[in-house]
């Protein structure tokens, strides 16, 4: 497999497992982030249903009843008592508001009902400085109060369709059905009573007692679907009490337009008030247990946040890891692709190279030659070659050994690395034969060099592994033609470079031989005129 192949299969081994752990990462967190975002948003409306309904549940009656207390005894201490229950409730109030969640989240119909509120609340303050300038003697500002409270409830009534939690849904709804029937009760036990005070001659206000039992129903609608909650069964058992069943009773009376005796009236009232403060406790259960569930939702936004938050710095480090692997991986393959390329360098150098020499082997002298002749072509007019054989050089390996002999063609060849040229090629032809490649040289400067070879391989006293040193000497055939680019062999030239090889050894060798700038004569003839005389010159 190609190394690029290999590159690819690894970087998609490590790359795709994190992609699909990146896009499940990613629809985990967005998942997450959507609960965290909903438990946020029923967070915010727990807190401003329980406030709203904690407002409407003490806040407001509580002012209402200093109020009614400081009216009917103007004393200093009812004063005081009336300042702080205005001052509780306009802190209610600024939380409350500032519980609410951001106006974007807003329907059209809470809008409204918001603005209604503050109507109602501004009431309450013109209402209060009418008290107190005295403008109240005598009067009731509940309606007033009464009024606030009923906005108070128509927000949180409105509230419920942007709640996304069914739980939280159902106590808004619990609490809004308590707080109905609170406040219609609240209405019909105001008015019976002021109608039973006032007397046989007082007009019954029908409308306003029709308004009470409409709100007492629709708080049993709201309740009637939760019939299983605790608080709910708490009051349906608390109604259905002989004491509650009768003052049930004694209210159809008063409304089919009966007096009763001031005896039972003052049981009915009893019944009634004990009703209403049972059913603000429950008011106030409510609120709490909705503030409860917003703690709730508060704990698990924070759980949310935190898994979202762990999620993605699990993702980063994972992401990192695949990086660091990935970069690994393909510095290892580059490093392999190096370490392959060098091989391959090192196996084709040593194919083509002489081991004991170091030169070119003929192999390696080939390929290097037919590049050389290749670029000779476009540049170089003259080539030219050079053959060398040691002389006598059995006797040397008879007398000295194998390893001396290969002492000496060791040597003998740095001897040639360093007087031929740098650009000339040189090989180790066979046993103890050289050949040299000289481009753009002619014969002439070709002999030159080689008698510069000879000269410096006859001067060399070559150390051997005995310790002795040895001298030895050479004998040289050169050949050139000019290159007219027709053929890139050199074949004729070393037979040429052979042919005068053989007349330098045949004249007594240790000299360089020229051979004549011709085509070299056939085999045969060759043969025959092995004594030196085809050649041109002897230096
Ligand atoms: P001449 O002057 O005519 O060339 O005589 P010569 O003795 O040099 O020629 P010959 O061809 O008779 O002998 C060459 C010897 O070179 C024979 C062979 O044992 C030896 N030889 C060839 N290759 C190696 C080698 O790698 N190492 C050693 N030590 N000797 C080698
Ligand atoms: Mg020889
Ligand atoms: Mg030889």
């Amino acid at each position: 497999m190609k190394f690029e192949t290999i590159k690819k299969v690894i970087l998609a081994a490590i790359l795709l497992p994190f992609v699909f752990m990146l896009i499940e990462g990613v629809v985990v967190i967005r998942t997450s982030l959507t609960q965290y975002r909903n438990l946020e948003k029923d967070r915010q409306f727990a807190d401003v249903l329980a406030r709203g309904g904690s407002i409407a549940a003490t806040e407001i009656l509580s002012e209402i009843g200093a109020t009614r207390r400081y009216l009917a005894h103007p004393s200093s201490r009812n004063a005081i008592d009336m300042q702080r229950s205005r001052a509780t409730l306009d802190n209610e109030r600024r939380a409350f508001y500032a519980s609410l969640p951001s106006r974007e989240a807003f329907d059209e119909g809470l809008v409204d009902e918001l603005s209604a509120l503050g109507l109602a609340y501004s009431r309450i303050v013109a209402a209060r400085s009418a008290v107190d300038q005295g403008r109240y003697a005598g009067g009731d500002p509940g309606a007033i109060y009464w009024y606030a409270a009923l906005k108070q409830l128509a927000v949180v009534d409105a509230l419920s369709p942007l709640i996304n939690d069914p739980v939280l849904l159902e106590k808004s709804n619990q609490l809004m059905g308590i707080m109905l029937t609170y406040y219609g009760e609240r209405l019909i036990t105001g008015i019976g009573t002021r109608y039973l005070e006032r007397g046989p001659s007082a007009r019954f206000p029908v409308e306003l007692l029709v308004q009470g039992k409409v709100m007492i129903g629709e708080g049993m609608d709201h309740m009637v679907f939760h019939s299983a909650a605790p608080i709910v069964r708490d009051i349906v058992g608390y109604l259905g009490r002989s004491s509650q069943v009768k003052a049930n009773a004694i209210t159809d009376a008063i409304l089919a337009g009966s007096r009763p005796t001031r005896a039972i009236r003052d049981v009915w009232a009893t019944a009634q008030n004990e009703r209403m403060s049972f059913l603000q406790q429950k008011m106030i259960e409510a609120a709490r247990d909705i503030h409860d569930t917003g703690e709730n939702f508060s704990t698990r936004s924070h759980l949310h946040l935190t898994r979202i938050l762990a999620l993605c710095a699990g993702l980063l480090i994972l992401a990192t890891l695949v990086m660091v692997l990935a970069a690994r991986g393909l510095r290892l393959i580059d490093r392999l692709t190096q370490d392959r390329e060098a091989l391959v360098a090192e196996l084709r150098n040593a194919a083509q190279t002489d081991l004991l020499t170091g030169l070119y082997n003929r192999r390696g002298f080939e390929v290097a030659a037919s590049a050389l002749l290749t670029q000779a072509e476009h540049g170089s007019r003259w080539i030219s070659v050079v053959l060398f054989d040691l002389d006598h050089f059995k006797k040397i390996n008879d007398v000295n050994g194998h390893d001396a002999g290969d002492a000496v063609l060791r040597h003998v060849a740095g001897i040639a690395r360093q007087n031929f040229r740098s650009f000339d090629l040189l090989v180790r032809h066979g046993g103890e034969e050289f050949l040299a490649l000289l481009p753009d040289s002619i014969p002439a400067d070709a002999a030159i060099v080689a008698e510069r070879v000879r000269l410096a391989i006859e001067m060399a006293e070559i150390p051997l592994p005995s310790g002795d040193l040895l001298k030895v000497t050479a004998s040289f055939g050169c050949a050139g033609r000019a290159n007219d680019g027709a053929s890139r062999s050199f074949e004729d030239l070393v037979k040429r470079a052979d042919l005068a090889l053989y007349a330098a050894k045949a004249s007594g060798r240790n000299c360089v031989v020229s051979g004549p700038v011709v085509p070299a004569p056939p085999q045969e003839e060759r043969r025959k005129t092995a004594s030196g005389g085809g050649f041109d010159s002897r230096l």
